[in-house]
């Protein structure tokens, strides 16, 4: 779907997950006709994780979004989305087991929230801007130049690498940063991988990869998960997982023509090293703020998280600008915090075109 990007939008929202098409939702209700740039499906937004529908859209069932019990969700979503954009098990004829939204299903329906209230959506990406004086002004890859009044920055965070060498020539081919895009490849099926991360990210990949996997070895660098302890208990009750405290995998082995055929772990106590033999590695090491095309335009915090200037909004260093969602959140990192924080930046946008006399 392509929003007109011509004359100057009363609002543009950048990004595309719970906090985008929050503040989507929200300003569309206010008569702002805003537009949401979603985000371009390109390959290197793949490899990086940053396609439309952010992270939400490369996880499964999300269990804590307040609204969504387990059940049969089946007919409310095929009547609550286009036929296009539902998933595929509601399309296909087979029984549809109880079960949770998932994130992909989470954020379809946002995105559908979204548009029957009349938000513009351009998939593309925002590459440069100019806030230095109004209106704004927006580089896109594919659909030129936008103006805006105000704009709600909501590009959310992107998965971290290890940075070894070798995890970079086995990216695709044994290495990845999400399990649930690519667990279910042939290559991984029925055996041995390996993920690495202690978070509720890597307990959460683990316990995924175990339906298709004969065993997941769970590689943290210490001696405690940092997990909720919901999330830890399932993965250390899970017989398929088998834990390696204290240790960091420092060399991924394989060769080009099989891809990843094991780890070595370095021990992060003094023992000695010693190799897996794995046919994947998955990382799940904690996130990076998409705020590259933001460095020297808006403030940012030391890890590149987005400041907010005033205790409790949205309002970012430049004044017109909000910003919510995992961008500005260095701390909670929720798809609920981020939808809320979404409603609380179309709310200042919207106070703030009104003081400005713009709407
Ligand atoms: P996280 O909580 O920051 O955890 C990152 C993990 O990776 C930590 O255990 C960290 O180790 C480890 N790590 C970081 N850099 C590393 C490196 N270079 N080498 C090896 N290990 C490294 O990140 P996350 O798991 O992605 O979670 C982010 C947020 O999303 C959290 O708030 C989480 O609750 C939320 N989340 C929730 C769900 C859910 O509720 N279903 C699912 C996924 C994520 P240390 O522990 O030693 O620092």
């Amino acid at each position: 779907m392509a929003g007109s990007t011509t004359g100057i939008q009363n609002v543009v929202i950048v990004g595309s997950g719970p906090a985008g098409w929050t503040a989507a939702i929200y300003c569309a209700r206010a008569n702002l006709n805003p537009l949401v740039v979603e985000g371009a499906i390109t390959e290197e937004n793949r490899m990086k994780g940053t396609l439309p529908l952010g992270q939400l859209n490369l996880t499964t069932e999300i269990e804590n979004f307040p609204g969504f019990p387990a059940g049969k969700l089946r007919e409310y979503l095929s009547t609550a989305l286009p036929e296009d954009r539902q998933p595929f098990w509601i399309l296909d004829k087979g029984n549809q087991p109880a079960h949770g939204l998932t994130g992909p299903e989470l954020m379809e329906l946002m995105r559908q929230q979204a548009i029957n209230f009349g938000a513009r959506i351009l998939t593309d990406d925002v590459t440069k801007v100019n806030f230095t004086g109004k209106p704004f002004h927006l580089e896109t890859l594919e659909n030129g130049p936008i103006q805006a009044h105000t704009v709600i920055i909501a590009t959310g965070a992107r998965a971290n690498w290890l940075g070894l060498p070798s995890e970079e020539r086995f990216k695709n081919n044994g290495v990845s940063a999400c399990a649930v895009c690519d667990g279910a490849l042939p290559r991984f099926r029925n055996k041995a991988l390996v993920v690495v991360g202690g978070g509720d990210s890597a307990v959460e990949e683990a316990s995924y990869l175990t339906k298709f996997a004969a065993k997941v070895y769970l590689v943290h660098r210490r001696d405690k998960l940092r997990a909720s302890k919901i999330m830890e208990k399932r993965a250390l009750e899970n017989p398929k997982i088998e834990m390696c405290w204290n240790s960091a995998v420092d060399e991924v082995l394989g060769t080009d023509a099989d891809g990843v055929t094991g780890v070595r772990l370095m021990s992060t106590t003094g023992a000695p090293p010693r190799e897996l033999a794995v046919s994947g590695m998955f990382l799940g090491i904690g996130h990076t703020p998409n705020t590259d095309f933001l460095k020297g335009v808006l403030e940012l915090d030391d890890k590149g998280y987005i400041v907010w200037k005033k205790m409790m909004r949205t309002n970012t260093s430049v004044d017109g600008v909000f910003a919510a969602g995992d961008v500005a959140d260095n701390n909670y990192r929720q798809a609920i915090t981020a939808a809320g924080s979404g409603c609380m930046a179309a709310l200042d946008a919207e106070r703030w075109l009104a003081a400005e006399g713009i709407h």
